[in-house]
């Protein structure tokens, strides 16, 4: 084991064992990595959300030029609650070659990795910088990023490629969906379920919408691409309350649903055309019940990103990886922030998707290894 690695292990180790559940603040591990930085002479930057309960991280490894690489991560885990663990998920253990333990997947080894080469960088001459980007409230819709992105964008050399450490078993990732999702609130009016004319059942008029998100969701999955899988948009209703008794006309029902595209302007379309839907609804619901209606909330918005040939991070991570195939993921990241903002960007980390959010979430000790080696690459291409 090389000593890169071994470092990389400890200070996984420490990352896991703080829970940055997603509902929590993730300050403690933020001051954690910022007296990492500090003990090695590095500024780091927050950038703190309003109430300032969670915050980003970035710091300059390096010269102040530009032509940098970004390494991103999000801090942020999704909950364990609920699921199966058959060890301490806050604890990392060792079984059989895998490392178990909430975020040693999704995504707290790419940020071990980063931070265990922190050194070597130092002592390396290189002419173009290293940048430590890490973010909060990923898993909750990319909410903490958009900001520390518009600040490296304002206040530092602009980079030439942002790597987004997502688990991808280290393969090159050139394309994610862009994912939005809404918050639906139909309201009717009570009445006695034996005369259902004399109220407006909120559920029953929800239902309306949501066999057309769901009939939509299904026809717009098969629109044809070439890299993703399913190839087209879709979307999925995650979550629904209404109605208190069966025989009382609901007053009220609320769902969720996503919309995932690969094309913004797909999602566009369909968003359009959800809304159309919807204002049809509410002026039939306003004209049986005045005070009720349909209102959506749009809770989150992630821009997808887009597959850029010969992208300054195409040619940086292809270089890094030799991997050459085109590959695209429906699950949504950060990579496409950084594009939006003009820094060309691409996903590529260690672990599986596969297993992250599962109980026993583990991640290969080789691809820890594996992830060494590529920041060591990393490291000499910025000599270059
Ligand atoms: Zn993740």
């Amino acid at each position: 084991m090389t000593d890169r690695v071994r470092a990389t292990l400890e200070i996984l180790a420490r990352l896991v064992a703080f829970d940055t559940t997603s509902r929590n603040s993730n300050l403690a591990l933020i001051d954690w990595v910022e007296g990492f930085l500090s003990e090695r002479g590095i500024a780091a930057k927050r950038v703190a959300n309003a109430n300032a309960s969670k915050a980003n991280l970035y710091a300059l490894i390096g010269p102040s030029e530009a032509g940098g690489a970004v390494l991103s991560g999000h801090t942020d885990v999704v909950p364990v609650d609920g699921q199966p663990w058959s060890s301490d998920p806050w604890n990392v253990s060792e079984r059989e070659g895998k490392l178990y333990g909430r975020g040693t997947a999704d995504m707290k080894s790419f940020l071990a990795l980063a931070l265990a080469h922190v050194d070597g960088a130092r002592a390396a001459p290189l002419r173009r910088p290293l940048i430590l980007a890490f973010s909060y409230d990923e898993e909750i819709g990319c909410l903490g990023a958009p900001a520390m992105i518009a600040e490296i964008v304002r206040d530092m050399p602009r980079p030439a490629a942002a790597i987004i450490g997502e688990p991808t078993l280290m393969k090159v990732v050139s394309a994610h969906k862009g994912v939005r999702s809404f918050i639906v609130e139909v309201i009717g009016r009570e009445g006695h379920s034996s005369l259902p004319d004399a109220g407006v059942s909120a559920v029953m008029e929800a239902l309306k919408l949501m066999n057309w998100v769901a009939g939509e969701g299904r026809a717009a999955a098969l629109i044809p691409h070439p890299h993703f899988s399913p190839p087209g948009p879709t979307m999925t209703i995650g979550r629904v309350e209404g109605g208190t008794a069966a025989n009382i006309l609901a007053r009220r029902c609320e769902f969720v649903f996503d919309l995932r595209a690969p094309e913004i302007a797909q999602a566009d379309v369909i968003e359009a055309r959800f809304r159309e839907e919807a204002a049809r609804l509410d002026a039939e619901i306003k004209a049986r019940a005045p005070d009720g209606g349909v209102t959506i909330t749009r809770r989150s918005n992630t821009a997808g990103l887009a597959i850029e040939r010969d992208s300054a991070a195409e040619m940086l991570a292809r270089a890094l990886t030799g991997d050459n195939e085109i590959r695209a993921v429906s699950y949504a990241a950060e990579a496409g922030l950084f594009q939006r903002a003009g820094i060309p960007a691409i996903v590529c980390g260690p672990g599986s998707i596969e297993q992250a959010h599962q109980a026993d979430e583990w991640i290969e000790r080789s691809q820890i290894e594996e992830g060494a080696r590529f920041m060591q690459r990393l490291i000499e291409k910025l000599c270059a």
